[in-house]
């Protein structure tokens, strides 16, 4: 069982193989981005993790779109459901810094936000929403639940008139995100 990995373990260097199915590259080291077994390809140069499901692990530069799962202080962790605008079933997570945002409420759990991924760091992938286009593509009122409607920076609820602030994404409100989720 030496074949077998887990999540974030150095399988190769980056010099020598390329990031095959359920691996990223940090950088310097191919990572397994699943558990399962090695899978060295020679010839192909390829570093691969043997997995019954595939799964989606988007790229440094893809542009995702995801479920906010959870927010905390300082960051919050988005479950991807597109990449670069095709749907993945595999519901990976990213992390995405909140730090330097001056935004009472950048974004709620459940809302849905477009990010753009940074890095792959000891296994987790790292996103970033500082970029006018990326942000809050669909949001709720956080006091009563309703639709609200964007008002310069700012968000305002259709039925109780509560102001709030989120990072929204240029691209907030826009029909195409709507048919994209259906
Ligand atoms: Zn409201």
């Amino acid at each position: 069982m030496s074949d077998m990995v887990l999540p974030g373990d150095k399988i190769a260097s980056i010099e020598e193989y390329e990031a095959g199915h359920n691996t990223f590259d940090d950088g310097d080291m191919v990572r397994a981005a699943t558990v399962g077994r090695k899978e060295i390809d020679g010839s192909a140069r390829t570093a691969s993790i043997e997995h019954p499901k595939l799964l989606s692990i988007p790229k440094v530069g893809d542009i995702v779109i995801g479920t906010v799962a959870a927010v905390m202080a300082t960051m919050m962790a988005i479950s991807i459901d597109y990449i670069n605008g095709k749907p993945t079933t595999s519901k990976v997570e990213c992390i995405c810094s909140i730090k330097n945002l001056r935004i009472r409420n950048v974004a709620l759990v459940n809302d849905i936000v477009m990010l753009k991924i940074l890095n792959h760091l000891n296994g987790t992938i790292h996103a970033t929403v500082e970029e006018r286009g990326l942000g809050v593509l669909f949001t709720k009122c956080r006091k009563c639940g309703s639709k609200v409607v964007p008002m310069r920076d700012a968000i305002k609820c259709t039925e109780c008139s509560w102001i709030d602030e989120r990072k929204l994404s240029s691209d907030f409100g826009s029909g195409d995100f709507v048919k994209l989720r259906g």
